[in-house]
């Protein structure tokens, strides 16, 4: 089973592969039975709070290694699933898996919030907000454990949907986080950050790769950073690979960080190892 991530080589299928049909369709069909046989597995990658230098999130982050396809990354896994609708069934399954993680961590006394990933299509259910409740009552995890990663498009699309907004807001009004993930890589509008219950956003990795070297980047992450503080959002740093980025990063005021520097997305024991 998966456990850990060793290189940054271990896919099997290439951005290639993605558009030929044969094998979106194959991926489509495996998919299926993966889901059927529980064949999908939950990695999760600390954050480092800069405050405290302690872990107080985790990202859940979704993991397929398919005995016939091998390992299918989530940046070709998740766009078919959201074409094909089984992205509401990989959502249910990793929101499961991350809630009953949390409330296994809290019974070891451990206050792990646990951040998942989710596709505007699991909000365009008018239930989404009920279901959830439901997993965090089955589960008995506490609302305060969980976040919700939405991205700047979902963000931008949830805009004009009101029933949207609203199951976010009642969701927020129990306890859950959202967080906008991504920042900064291309819709970003003030707009729903202003209509939105974010308590948080990410600066996206493709920022934080020359941050240490490039000036205009600095000014960047700084005024990004800034752009939280005065709207008393938490801000965090994606993509965290190097010493030299942390320690930019912590002067520069962020709240916390997450990349390979800290931890690769790793098993829950690993985790359990680095508290
Ligand atoms: P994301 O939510 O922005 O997650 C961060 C991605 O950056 C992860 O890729 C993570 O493994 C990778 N990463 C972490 N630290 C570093 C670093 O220091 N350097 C570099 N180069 N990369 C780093 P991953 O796991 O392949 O996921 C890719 C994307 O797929 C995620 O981006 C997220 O948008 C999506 N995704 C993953 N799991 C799920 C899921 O369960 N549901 C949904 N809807 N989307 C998911
Ligand atoms: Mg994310
Ligand atoms: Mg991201
Ligand atoms: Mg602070």
């Amino acid at each position: 089973k998966v456990q850990s991530e060793g290189g940054d080589n271990i896919t099997s299928l290439s951005k290639d592969d993605h558009q030929n049909l044969s094998t979106r369709s194959v991926i489509e069909k495996r998919l299926l039975v993966a889901l059927n046989q529980k064949d999908l597995h939950v990695l999760y990658q600390p954050q480092r709070d800069l405050d405290s230098d302690g872990i107080k999130t985790v990202e859940a982050l979704v993991r397929w290694e398919d005995q016939e396809i091998g390992m299918v990354p989530p940046d070709i896994l998740i766009p078919i699933a959201e074409e094909t609708g089984l992205i509401n069934q990989i959502g249910r399954f990793i929101l499961e898996k991350a809630c009953e993680q949390a409330v296994e961590w809290s019974n070891q006394g451990h206050n792990i919030r646990v951040s998942i990933n989710t596709s505007i299509r699991e909000f365009r259910d008018k239930n989404m907000a009920e279901a959830i409740r439901k997993v965090l009552q089955s589960t008995g995890c506490p609302a305060h454990l969980l976040q919700i990663e939405i991205t700047e498009k979902f963000a931008l699309e949830a805009e004009a949907e009101s029933s949207i907004v609203k199951q976010m807001k009642q969701l927020q009004a129990e306890g859950v986080k959202f967080s906008l993930d991504d920042f900064g890589t291309g819709y970003a509008s003030f707009r729903y950050m202003q209509l939105l219950p974010l308590e948080e956003f990410k600066i996206d990795k493709s920022f934080i790769s020359s941050v240490t070297y490039q000036e205009k980047t600095q000014a960047l992450v700084k005024g990004m950073i800034q752009f939280g503080k005065s709207l008393q959002m938490r801000v965090v740093a994606e993509g965290v690979e190097t010493e030299e980025q942390e320690f930019f990063l912590r002067e520069a005021g962020c709240d916390a960080v997450q990349g390979y520097y800290i931890s690769r997305p790793t098993s829950p024991i690993d985790i359990e190892n680095l508290l």
